[in-house]
């Protein structure tokens, strides 16, 4: 009899405008780098990383929307089997953030009623770029029911909790 090598498998998408740093939050996190230059394209569907948290191994597969960005070209199949979703956007740049509505209908239409989204805001690394504040956001966030986190895929700021955060999230609701 074969043994499966994790106790919890959870579907994590990625989504959000191009541009905000969507592939390199995912790289970073499972291959701990920041791809140089705009090589950030990963080329596959998804990436694994399995983790630890209390004893339980859960595995992550993570999705991400390699130059599918424009609103309802991700359709229903890409969303139906997610346990979660990481809807970003780039705190650098305000037409990200002002573009959240048209992708939380997304989610509204596509996704399953049980979905946990977290917006995450990354590149705080540029802060003396910031176009939208913090105060902002979370309000946003709140507003939604949604988590919310900022992060750096560059300095690696937040990245780890981001997914750790999401994964015990996951099995508290599993
Ligand atoms: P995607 O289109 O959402 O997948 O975005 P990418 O991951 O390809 O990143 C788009 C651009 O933003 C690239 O030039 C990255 O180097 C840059 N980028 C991504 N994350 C960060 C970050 O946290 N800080 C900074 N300064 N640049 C970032
Ligand atoms: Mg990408």
């Amino acid at each position: 009899m074969s043994m499966e090598d994790y106790d919890f498998l959870f579907k994590i998408v990625l989504i959000g405008n191009a541009g905000v740093g969507k592939t390199c939050l995912v790289r970073r996190f499972t291959q701990g780098l920041f791809p140089p230059g705009q090589g950030a394209t990963i080329g596959v569907d998804f990436m694994i990383k399995t983790v630890e948290i209390k004893g339980e191994k859960i595995k992550l597969q993570i999705w991400d929307t390699a130059g599918q960005e424009r609103f309802r070209s991700i359709t229903q199949s890409y969303y139906r089997s997610a346990n979660a979703l990481i809807l970003t956007y780039d705190i650098t740049c305000e037409e990200s953030f002002r573009c959240l509505p048209e992708w939380l209908r997304e989610i509204e239409q596509y996704a399953n009623n049980e979905v946990i989204t977290v917006l995450v805001g990354n590149k705080i690394d540029l802060a003396e770029r910031r176009e939208v504040s913090q105060q902002r956001a979370e309000e946003f966030a709140e507003s939604q029911n949604m988590y919310y986190l900022e992060t750096s895929a560059k300095e690696s700021d937040n990245v780890e909790k981001l997914f750790l955060d999401l994964a015990c999230r996951l099995i508290s609701e599993a």
